[in-house]
């Protein structure tokens, strides 16, 4: 066995705790020899991998969870591709970039699909686990002799290979990439087709907008317009529809395959929409391990079984298990009995509202919303969302209908995680603030919130040091920690990977639940939002126009309803039960819409 040992920088505090580390270490106390011990600056711990003997008992000993050890086959070391430096991350193998397919990848955050990213488009050589050594592309290339990459690197080294990638955090732009959309855009384009990837992508009403001006949707089109203009070998796009409604994520789909010659050039996308993904690739690798100490990806499989193998946790080409349980998202379809002794929370009637200055123009049937129920809501930016819970809450008068039950207060997650919704600098202060009582091991809202959501491990931290994963589970734990009597979260998955989402949707049916109060959650990752939701309400019409919503149905309906109005079916995948788009005019697609049974007959 290999031994691989990570101390966390973020997490290690020397000057903090009592080194309790190094004192209870056994082979320390042998006096001969030192398996960890205090960096020469003293910031850190640093462990010596061939002399520890993988006990583990630092790791529990640590206050701060600063420290990882995990032993890994010997065979493995062969497939070291890349190291940050010691006692950090390692990554082993890597996707493969193939023309004539799609590469799809999945996995957890933290486990290496960025570094994965960063090394196929030349953003960062290899050291082949070699901590600190500059290695030769030679040496690089023979690594891979035999493989399908040792082709790829042998381009990449004679830039041969142009590689263009779409960042995953598209917040950066703002202030990096100073100007408007039309001249940046016009600016990138290499290929001569920035009219028709406008046209594709719908964004020619933010041509003459500034990037600090766009919302998280806008950004994210105009980064995906920017790379598909460029005349690149190798294209990378880091999570392509996190801000996107379900229509927009389905053409940044289209427009990838429609602009790029998938049989000249190379693809791949990292995406944890599971059913986006699926429409888009041909292919796909899985990146397990253990978050932050070590990432292997997989062998690459077929979308469909990829997808499978993953939910269900087994690889069966490398033989391995890669999580306990297997995921399952509930699709649940029909509509929650409600019990007929409950009084609503929310009462509505059929409503009309208008905005004078803008002219937009809401039209909204009546509904009601119980307590312990978690609404879905569906539909498109700028559609009338945010005025319709303004509305449920007071904050707004209708000119016709009325409000009947109305909620006092109203809790609200933004869908931008801007240093605006942070007040406190360290995660501690800010859920302190939200509600003292979160703080409090032994409170229910600190094990069911705090702790299922991880946030106990990363108390201390800065909230200016936090990944965006990190940032999202932080506002959606806040805005949950509040008082409030509806809690109105925009897009909760964004940033997030699979299990995440999974974890993050069962903390907000569960306090919601325990609360006795009312959620109503936008989110455009259909799986999820069939797996949160008891009922949903869809958004139609003409954005920044005129909006319809429509009273809270049943899932299987108000999926019907959306899906029917994109002119897309969606079928159930019989071996996990998951939801997977269908070819336009394909038999099942001309069948399902025969019967205007868009989602899941
Ligand atoms: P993913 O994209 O799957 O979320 P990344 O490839 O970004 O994961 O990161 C994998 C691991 O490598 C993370 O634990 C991260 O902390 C670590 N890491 C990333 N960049 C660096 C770096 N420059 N130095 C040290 N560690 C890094
Ligand atoms: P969503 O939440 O679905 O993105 P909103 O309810 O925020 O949609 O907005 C719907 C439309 O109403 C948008 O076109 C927006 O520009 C317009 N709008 C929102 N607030 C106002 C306001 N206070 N005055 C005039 N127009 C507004
Ligand atoms: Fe020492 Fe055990 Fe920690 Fe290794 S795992 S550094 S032997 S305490």
């Amino acid at each position: 066995m290999v031994r691989v040992a990570v101390v966390d920088r973020e997490y290690c505090k020397p000057n903090k705790c009592n080194l309790e580390c190094i004192r209870f270490c056994p082979v320390n106390k042998t006096k001969h020899k030192k398996a960890i011990e205090l960096s020469p600056d003293g910031k850190h711990a640093v462990i010596y991998e061939d002399i520890c003997i993988g006990c583990g008992i630092c790791v529990k000993k640590c206050p701060f969870n600063a420290i990882s050890i995990v032993n890994l086959p010997d065979e493995l070391e062969k497939n070291v591709v890349h190291r940050y430096g010691e006692n950090m991350f390692k990554l082993y193998n890597l996707p493969i970039p193939r023309l004539g397919n799609i590469m799809g990848i999945i996995g957890r955050n933290g486990s290496g699909k960025t570094t994965s990213i960063k090394i196929l488009s030349g953003l960062l050589k290899p050291n082949l686990g070699q901590v600190g050594a500059d290695l030769e592309w030679d040496d690089i290339i023979r690594r891979f002799r035999g493989t399908e990459l040792q082709t790829y690197f042998a381009k990449l080294a004679n830039n041969e290979i142009k590689p263009i990638v779409k960042i995953q955090y598209v917040e950066l732009v703002k202030r990096r990439l100073k100007g408007r959309v039309g001249e940046l855009l016009k600016k990138a384009d290499e290929r001569g087709i920035v009219r028709e990837v406008v046209d594709k992508l719908a964004i020619k009403h933010i041509l003459d907008r500034k990037t600090s001006e766009l919302s998280g949707g806008e950004l994210q089109k105009f980064l995906v317009a920017a790379v598909l203009v460029k005349d690149a070998d190798a294209y990378f796009f880091d999570e392509p529809c996190s801000y996107l409604d379900v229509k927009e994520r389905l053409r940044v789909a289209q427009a990838i395959r429609e602009f790029i010659d998938v049989s000249k050039k190379y693809i791949m996308v990292v995406e944890h929409d599971l059913m986006i993904l699926d429409y888009i690739s041909d292919q796909v690798s899985i990146i397990y391990g253990e978050p932050g100490v070590y990432g292997i990806v997989s062998k690459p499989y077929g979308v469909r079984t990829g997808i499978n193998h993953y939910l269900e946790g087994y690889l069966p080409a490398e033989n391995m298990r890669i999580r306990r349980e297997p995921i399952h998202f509930r699709i649940q379809v029909d509509t929650r009995v409600k019990p007929e002794t409950e009084y609503p929370i929310l009462k509505w009637t059929n409503i009309v509202k208008t905005y004078r200055t803008s002219g937009f123009k809401l039209f909204i049937e009546a509904g009601e919303a119980y307590p312990g129920e978690v609404l879905g809501i569906i539909g498109p930016n700028g559609i009338g969302k945010t005025t319709f819970i303004k509305l449920l809450g007071g904050i707004l008068e209708p000119d016709e209908g009325e409000v009947l039950v109305s909620v006092e207060t109203i809790s609200f997650k933004p869908q931008e995680l801007s240093p605006k919704i942070f007040p406190e600098e360290t995660v501690a202060a800010n859920l302190r603030r939200a509600s003292p009582s979160t703080l409090n091991p032994a409170s229910w809202i600190y094990a069911e919130l705090i702790r299922k959501l991880g946030l106990n491990k990363m108390l201390d931290r800065y909230v200016a040091d936090l990944s965006g994963g990190e940032l999202q589970k932080l506002a959606v734990a806040v805005a949950l920690a509040k008082q409030a009597d509806l809690y109105l979260l925009d897009e909760p998955s964004a940033y997030l990977d699979v299990e995440e989402r999974l974890s993050v949707a069962k903390v907000i049916r569960r306090i919601i639940e325990e609360k006795r109060k009312t959620a109503m959650i936008v989110e455009h990752d259909l799986m999820l939002q069939n797996f949160v939701s008891d009922e949903v309400i869809v958004f139609s019409g003409k954005p920044g126009v005129e909006g319809y919503a429509s009273k809270p149905m049943s899932n299987r309906e108000g999926f019907n309803k959306l899906l029917r109005e994109l002119g897309i079916t969606v079928r159930r995948d019989p071996q996990s039960g998951r939801p997977r788009v269908n070819k336009p005019g394909s038999y099942l697609d001309r069948q399902q819409k025969s019967i205007g049974q868009y989602y899941m007959p």
